[in-house]
């Protein structure tokens, strides 16, 4: 884990609202406000935030399955909102996405070796026997076997297709995969397994994941580090110890106080989020998370606070931090 291989500065991604009969925008959705993050090979950086933070288009605009409207994405260096169509191509295939719902990323007509053929096929991996045999190993490195390769989606658990999702993305030897909510639709012991497949894995081929979720209990597993975002915006990012044992952003400590504890002594008090986030078509000013903070004073309304480091990778960006 040295060099960095992704590093997101001041992206932004804003979607036109329209209004009435005429073509011009009236407003933007901020979806994703000026962010930063980096991510260093071979780990895992976890992004949380209640749904509609900005986290999923976070990660389609990496890939640029959504265009950001500035910043800059720096894949292995390479700024990957700099190039075109041809110029990307080769770096698609080192960067693959994994969604939340299995069923809808598989073509329900295709059988499972012809989904993983296909994907070989389109990216001239290989002959018909080379692909065969690489079906085959890629079924065996998501724990499935060969007998599987003529059955359809439907004919899989919720769990084993997501094995299969994840031997879709793995045909193409990826070195960063973006895994969207990867685990949110399946039952908590099947979580488990997937994420325990996930770790094998990454160790194995010395993968980098960028694992969004909004369940900080399921990134505690998986994540070296853990960036937190609420409203467009990253509010505050550390190593995962620093993070579950020293939250500075009172945004953080609310999504941690609501994780069950099992020590039934534990002192530990839940934090209400009132009230829904607001809209991001118009963010509130100063500090965008004080209409719901638990400790907002005067000065949160009208001035908006810079992100703080902390020390050892700690950012937060709260004026009392
Ligand atoms: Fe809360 Fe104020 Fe800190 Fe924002 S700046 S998180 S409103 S205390």
């Amino acid at each position: 884990m040295d060099s960095n291989i992704l590093e997101i500065k001041n992206l932004k991604v804003y979607f036109p609202v329209k209004g009435g009969l005429l073509p011009k925008a009236v407003g933007f959705v901020k979806a994703v406000d000026g962010i930063d993050l980096t991510i260093k090979r071979g780990e895992t950086l976890g992004l949380v935030g209640e749904s509609g933070c900005g986290k999923s288009t976070t990660g389609r605009a990496i890939l640029r399955l959504i265009e950001p409207n500035e910043g800059n994405v720096l894949f292995e260096g390479i700024d990957i909102l700099k190039l075109n169509k041809i110029g990307l191509k080769p770096l698609r295939k080192k960067m693959q996405l994994i969604f939340q719902d299995p069923y809808a990323s598989l073509n329900p007509r295709m059988t499972v070796g012809d989904a993983l053929n296909e994907v070989l096929y389109v990216h001239k991996l290989g002959n018909q026997n080379e692909r065969k045999k690489r079906t085959i190993e890629l079924l065996e490195m998501v724990g499935l076997t060969k007998g599987y390769l003529s059955r359809y989606p439907h004919e899989f658990s919720g769990g084993q297709r997501q094995r299969v999702v994840i031997a879709r993305a793995l045909a193409v030897n990826p070195k960063l995969i973006i895994c969207d909510e990867p685990v949110s639709a399946l039952d908590v012991s099947i979580q488990a397994q997937i994420i325990n497949l996930m770790e094998e894995l990454q160790k194995d081929l010395k993968l980098t994941y960028l694992f969004i979720a909004h369940d900080l209990s399921v990134v505690k597993h998986i994540s070296d580090r853990v960036a937190v975002m609420y409203l467009g915006r990253i509010v505050e990012a550390a190593g995962k110890e620093e993070l579950f044992d020293n939250p500075r952003h009172p945004y953080t400590q609310a999504l941690l106080s609501a994780i069950p504890v099992s020590n039934p002594d534990s002192k530990r008090q839940r934090i209400i989020l009132e009230g829904d986030m607001p809209s991001p078509v118009n963010p509130p000013g100063g500090c965008r998370f004080h209409t719901r903070c638990h400790r907002a004073k005067d000065i949160c309304s009208k001035s908006e606070p810079e992100t703080k480091m902390l020390g050892g990778g700690h950012t937060v960006a709260c004026h009392f931090a």
